[in-house]
């Protein structure tokens, strides 16, 4: 079977990440209740800064929101691992930008998740994963956005929603925790 992944925020803790080093940096301690309680993908709002800010506070800490010691969601890494044990392939698809491409590749495999170099796919805009996942006819697909999630369709994907405070209105089934794909895949594939 072919796995299709997201990466930040439904392999690994992302925002959360980025909202611990925006409390630092700009010596804030907004609770992580508040990081919770978003209904929007964006983290500024806690922190009192306008979208325009947002967005420059994001991109300027890019480097290490990406780099530093953002943790895989639990069992992310054992369950991927477990996936490419039994022989199935498991792709990559970020909307990473493209000069983060290569670099993301490698942290990612120092994670310990297994990434083969022709099953990683970046710089992709919303349209353009929903291109690639249908070229590629992966059979299941798991992201975190339902700008994503929403524009596929075909009939043989099998859509998977990465929980998230702003994602609870989706209707997909949901992964809560990674062990969760292993009860989904027991009864699917036995
Ligand atoms: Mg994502």
């Amino acid at each position: 079977m072919k796995f299709g992944f997201d990466i930040d925020d439904t392999l690994i803790n992302l925002r959360e990440h980025a909202f611990t080093i925006y409390n630092k940096k700009l010596k804030k301690n907004v609770s992580i209740e508040d990081f919770h309680a978003l209904n929007r993908v964006e983290i500024h709002g806690p922190f009192e800064l306008t979208d325009e800010q947002g967005k420059d506070m994001w991109n300027s800490s890019l480097e290490e929101i990406y780099y530093t010691n953002c943790p895989p969601f639990p069992n992310a890494v054992e369950t991927l691992q477990e996936l490419e044990k039994k022989g199935h392939e498991i792709y990559y698809i970020t909307a990473r930008p493209k000069e983060h491409g290569e670099r993301t590749k490698k942290w990612l495999k120092e994670q310990g998740f297994p990434v083969r170099d022709d099953r990683f796919y970046y710089g992709m805009q919303d349209h353009e994963k929903v291109e690639i996942i249908k070229e590629l006819q992966l059979d299941y697909y798991f992201d975190d956005k339902a700008e994503v999630l929403d524009t596929l369709t075909h009939d043989s994907l099998k859509v998977f929603v990465r929980d998230q405070s702003y994602n609870r209105h989706l209707q997909y089934p949901r992964i809560l925790d990674w062990t969760d794909l292993k009860e989904i895949l027991k009864n699917e594939l036995e």
